[in-house]
C-alpha cells in the first residue's frame, strides 16, 4: 500500500533506484482525478469486483449504483448490497471506499458522495487479467476518505454553430466523471428560441427539447447546468475576428437593438432590448429547468457607438441594465453570474491581469448589487497572489476563479480559491473540447 502525494513520488523514486537489486516490475500506479484527500492503493493487490457494500442515508443511492454499474459493466457487473445504517462520513458530498480482503465498501451521506464513491471506483477498476475477453473486472486494495474543498466546481462550455449536441453531452459526462457540479452552457447563436425565432441562427441545434434531454443527463450524474446569455458585449454571438453576427446576418432589421460598430455590443439606451433581454432570460430559465444561478457574460464589451448611449452617462446606463437583468434573475430565484473584466479598468496594481472596463464601468462596478457572482478569469500560469480576486471579495462579492488551459495557471487558481475562501471555481473550454488541449483543461 502506498499513498499518494509526495509520498507516491518518493515510493516510485525508491521503486525505481531499487529495482537493479531487486526483480520488483518499475509499474505505473493505479490513480484518480482528482486525488482524494486521503488515499492508499495497492499497485500489485486487486480482489475480485463481484459486490459493493453501499452505506448510504440516501436510499436513492441504491437504485443509482445499480443502474450506473450495469452501465458500466454490463453483464460482468458487481451486485449491490445496500444498507441505510451508520454512515463513515460528516460531510455532505463526502464518501468512503475502502476495497480490502473482505470486499468493496463505500460510505457516503448523500447521493452526490454515492456518485463520488463510484466515479472513483470507476477509475480503479480493470477487466481480469490473462484472459482474450474480459470476463470479470478486479480493483486494487484501497482506503479512500474523500470530500471536495469547494461548493462552486465547474466547467463553462460553448455550443458554438458547429457544436454537434453529442459533444456538449460528452463534456457534461466528463465534468461528472472529474466530480463537478455545475456546468455552463454558452449558446453562439444555437438556442432556438420561440420568443424571439430570428434571435441566432436558424439551423442551431441547441433545441429545447435537446437541451430537457441534456439536463435529464446532467441531473442523473450530479450535474447542474446553468445558462448564458451575453446581456452586454458578445451580442454577435460569434467571434469579433470571424464578421459574423448570428442575429443581423440572418435579419438585418434588428440593427437598432445592436451598437452600430458591428453590432457587438447591445444598445443599452433602447428599451426594447432590455424587454427582449429579460424575456430571452425567462425563456432559457424555464428551459434549463428553474437553475439556481444564470451567467450573463459582459466580457469584452466595447465602448458605445451609438448617439443615444454616447450622449450619456455611460456609467449609469451599464448600471441599470445590469441591475434591471440581475432584478429579472433574482424574481426567478436564481443569482447571476458575471464575467469579470468590464468592472476594472486599467491601474497599475492589475499590471499582468485582464481588464476590459473604462472607468465609467469600473465605477459603475461599486453600484451593482452584492449578490451578483463575479467569475474572474485568468488564463496565464501560475502566480502567487490574483490581487482581482482579492478586489472584487473585499467589495463584499462571491467570487469565482476562471483559468482556462494552462495546468500550472489551473492548479494555481484551484489552490488560491480554496486558500482565499472564494466560492470556487468555473473552468473554460472555449474552442478546445478536444485533443491535448481538452486534455489539459478537464
Ligand atoms: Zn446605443
Amino acid at each position: 500500500m502506498k499513498r499518494f502525494g509526495l509520498k507516491h513520488y518518493v515510493f516510485l523514486l525508491l521503486a525505481v533506484c531499487t529495482t537493479a537489486f531487486c526483480c520488483v516490475a518499475q509499474t505505473i500506479a493505479p490513480t484518480i482525478f482528482p486525488i482524494p484527500i486521503e488515499f492508499e492503493v495497492s499497485s500489485t493487490d486487486y480482489v475480485v469486483l463481484d459486490k459493493v457494500t453501499l452505506t448510504c442515508a440516501d436510499s436513492q443511492a441504491q437504485e443509482w449504483a445499480e443502474k450506473h454499474l450495469k452501465e458500466w459493466y454490463g453483464k460482468y457487473r458487481p451486485a449491490v448490497e445496500f444498507s441505510s445504517g451508520k454512515v463513515a462520513v460528516t460531510e455532505d458530498e463526502g464518501y468512503t471506499l475502502v476495497v480490502d480482503e473482505s470486499g468493496v465498501r463505500i460510505s457516503a451521506l448523500t447521493l452526490q458522495g454515492a456518485r463520488y464513491a463510484l466515479y472513483s471506483l470507476r477509475q480503479l477498476a480493470i477487466p481480469q487479467r490473462g484472459v482474450a475477453e474480459v470476463n470479470g473486472w478486479i480493483v486494487p486494495k484501497t482506503n479512500i476518505k474523500d470530500s471536495p474543498k469547494m461548493n462552486f466546481r465547474g466547467v463553462h462550455i460553448c455550443w458554438f454553430h458547429e457544436t454537434e449536441p453529442w459533444e456538449v453531452e460528452r463534456l457534461i459526462r466528463l465534468a461528472a466523471y472529474y466530480k463537478m457540479n455545475y456546468a455552463v452552457i454558452e449558446s453562439w447563436g444555437t438556442f432556438r428560441s420561440d420568443v424571439a425565432p430570428w434571435f441566432g441562427w436558424q439551423d442551431g441545434t441547441m433545441t429545447k427539447k435537446e437541451i430537457k434531454r441534456l439536463k435529464a443527463i446532467a441531473d442523473d450524474l450530479g450535474i447542474t447546468l446553468i445558462p448564458q446569455i451575453n446581456v452586454f458585449g458578445h451580442a454577435a454571438q460569434a467571434r469579433s475576428h470571424a464578421g459574423k453576427h448570428a442575429t443581423l446576418d440572418v435579419d438585418s432589421k434588428y440593427q437598432p437593438l445592436f451598437e452600430p460598430l458591428a453590432g457587438w455590443n447591445w444598445c443599452l439606451s433602447n428599451p426594447e432590448t432590455r424587454k427582449l433581454l429579460q424575456a430571452l432570460i425567462k425563456e432559457r430559465y424555464e428551459a434549463f429547468g428553474h437553475p439556481p444561478f444564470f451567467h450573463i457574460g459582459c466580457d469584452e464589451a466595447n465602448q458605445p457607438s451609438c448617439p443615444d448611449c454616447a450622449s450619456q452617462s455611460y456609467s449609469k446606463l451599464f448600471v441599470e441594465h445590469v441591475k434591471a437583468m440581475n432584478d429579472t434573475i433574482s424574481s426567478l430565484g436564481a443569482r447571476t453570474i458575471m464575467w469579470h473584466d468590464m468592472l476594472i479598468s486599467w491601474e497599475p496594481r492589475w499590471n499582468g491581469f485582464v481588464t476590459n472596463g473604462t472607468k465609467e464601468t469600473a465605477e459603475g462596478f461599486l453600484k451593482l448589487p452584492r449578490d451578483i457572482i463575479v467569475a474572474d478569469w485568468y488564463y496565464g500560469g501560475a502566480k502567487s497572489e490574483y490581487p482581482t480576486i482579492d478586489y472584487f471579495k473585499s467589495h463584499g462579492f462571491s467570487v469565482l476563479t476562471s483559468p482556462w488551459n494552462t495546468v500550472e495557471g489551473i492548479k494555481a487558481q484551484c489552490q488560491y480559491a480554496h486558500k482565499s475562501g472564494i466560492m470556487g471555481v468555473l473552468g473554460t473550454t472555449w474552442h478546445y473540447y478536444y485533443g491535448q488541449e481538452m486534455y489539459k483543461i478537464y
